[in-house]
């Protein structure tokens, strides 16, 4: 069974809005996981893909950035079109420095005729609910257990630049359901 990956922008958009509008999904059940990334961090050794310089960057940091690494592999074979970099990272490609985040640069469009929405984070759970997203999931492995999308529209917002208004409605009728978050 293959991924079924949604390219197409209105498709996208209406998507969005139908899962803005639908609180009440169910969970799968017993998903609880423990989370690697909770131990104790240190710093390992990072060699930046543009120019080969060794830097010694936050194991957690390098880690996660694997993990979005592979998933943005799959987007690219799924015919995306976006840019992901990370200069932060690179002691030699991160001129200033002075960010203590490390922060990856996104820019994602799903129309050849808009300009690249941009973005920068350094969660990975902003990727993982951006994939299940794309992918047409309803819920996605977040930073506690499983969680919905549905609790995450303006993270899907940020990450794509689509659904503006979507996420000002979703805002007005958000239900927090009791024992989800
Ligand atoms: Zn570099």
């Amino acid at each position: 069974m293959g991924i079924n990956y949604i390219l197409d922008k209105a498709e996208l958009e209406n998507r969005l809005k139908e899962l803005a509008s639908t609180p009440n999904v169910e969970l799968p059940y017993g998903a609880m996981c423990y989370d690697i990334f909770n131990i104790i961090d240190t710093e390992i050794e990072y060699t930046c893909p543009e120019c080969n310089t060794v830097s010694y960057c936050s194991r957690h940091g390098v880690q996660a950035l694997r993990i979005i690494r592979e998933y943005f592999t799959a987007l690219l074979n799924a015919g995306y079109d976006f840019i992901l970099y990370e200069p932060e990272y690179c002691k030699k490609c991160d001129v200033k420095n002075d960010n203590p985040k490390k922060l990856y640069t996104l820019m994602i469009r799903f129309d050849p005729a808009d300009d690249y929405h941009i973005v920068k984070t350094n969660d990975r759970y902003d990727f993982e609910c951006l994939f299940s997203f794309l992918t047409g999931e309803k819920h996605y492995h977040g930073l506690h257990d499983d969680e919905l999308l549905y609790d995450h529209i303006n993270t899907i917002s940020k990450m794509t630049g689509l659904g503006v208004d979507t996420v000002i409605e979703w805002q007005k009728t958000y239900v927090i359901k009791e024992g989800r978050l």
